[in-house]
């Protein structure tokens, strides 16, 4: 079992960590606004309520002891490069970033993001790839 920490709690950022929970694993999830954690309290292992731009409040959260962190931040744009940027100062290496367009995705990669998603053209890829190929299931 590992430990992972989802920051922001909409579509993307819910269904990751409902499938980290699903596969076995402890999740905390974070977001800044409680109408999107508060659904989750009971499905995550814990949800926390904070502005993960705020890198005092991240700290705090020992997110160092985490197997992986996904920041599923993506149309605020600065929201999304200071979270990242706060876990980069904390020494934190194993990080998913979701990108909401290709200049995000450039700073990202800047900063040194290694693992930088971009789920709706990964899943248009996939959707395609389905029709290509109507005998592969496994996509
Ligand atoms: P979706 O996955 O629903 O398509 P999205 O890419 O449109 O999401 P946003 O809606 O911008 O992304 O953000 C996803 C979540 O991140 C929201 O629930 C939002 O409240 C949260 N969020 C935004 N800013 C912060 C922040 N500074 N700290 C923590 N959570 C934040």
């Amino acid at each position: 079992m590992a430990y992972f920490a989802v920051i922001g709690l909409g579509r993307f950022g819910t269904t990751t960590s409902l499938e980290l929970m699903h596969l076995g694993n402890e999740v905390l999830g974070i977001d800044i606004d409680p109408k999107a954690a508060e659904p989750l309290a009971e499905r995550l292992s814990q949800t926390i309520i904070a502005d993960a731009t705020d890198e005092r409040a991240l700290k705090e959260l020992n997110l160092g002891n985490c197997d992986g962190i996904v920041v599923a931040i993506g149309e605020d744009l600065q929201a999304s490069l200071l979270c990242t940027l706060n876990l980069l100062n904390l020494g934190i290496r194993c990080l998913w970033v979701k990108a909401g367009d290709s200049a995000h995705h450039s700073i990202l990669s800047k900063l040194g993001v290694r693992n930088i998603v971009h789920p709706e053209e990964e899943m248009g890829i996939r959707v395609a790839q389905s029709l290509n190929y109507p005998m592969v299931n496994s996509y």
